[in-house]
């Protein structure tokens, strides 16, 4: 396993729609660990591929390692849905945009569906902080960063 260097804002690889992911190989697992690796030593709780410069839909993340345990998260290709009204506001922080945090108001519930590094379906449901940094990375396949929901001055 490797860390690799975080792409910083305003690196324009940070502002792609990224690619599905459709090979499921050793490289792509390898990716992944490196990612969650590169997620640790940073420290977050969260890391997607375009902020190690790669265009493609993968994310990695665990929402509680902070905490003691370990639950490693890796993503491919996610969907999310939200599942409810309720919302939850949280201050975040994006390792590739250091020292601006912002609070974001996002669905407190969701439903995730996504593909395992073996390209199987996977389907999970996550509330509160682990649905937010879901919903962080997954708006990073999608060219959005957390800056984006600031409110105007
Ligand atoms: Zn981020």
């Amino acid at each position: 396993m490797a860390c690799l260097p975080i792409r910083k804002h305003p690196d324009p690889v940070l502002r792609k729609v990224c690619d599905p992911v459709t090979r499921f190989d050793g490289k792509l697992q390898a990716l992944a660990q490196d990612m969650l690796q590169t997620m640790y030593d940073a420290p977050g709780r969260g890391l997607a591929a375009p902020q190690v410069g790669l265009p493609v839909r993968l994310f990695v993340m665990d929402a509680t390692w902070k905490e003691g345990a370990r639950t490693p998260l890796v993503c491919v290709n996610p969907a999310i849905t939200a599942l409810g009204k309720d919302t939850h506001a949280r201050e975040e922080r994006c390792l590739s945009i250091p020292d601006r945090p912002v609070t974001v108001t996002r669905p407190a519930r969701i439903l995730m569906r996504y593909q395992d590094t073996a390209a199987r379906a996977q389907e999970v449901e996550l509330t509160r902080d682990a649905a937010a940094i879901a919903q962080h990375e997954a708006d990073h396949l999608d060219g959005r960063l957390c800056i984006d929901y600031a409110e105007a001055p």
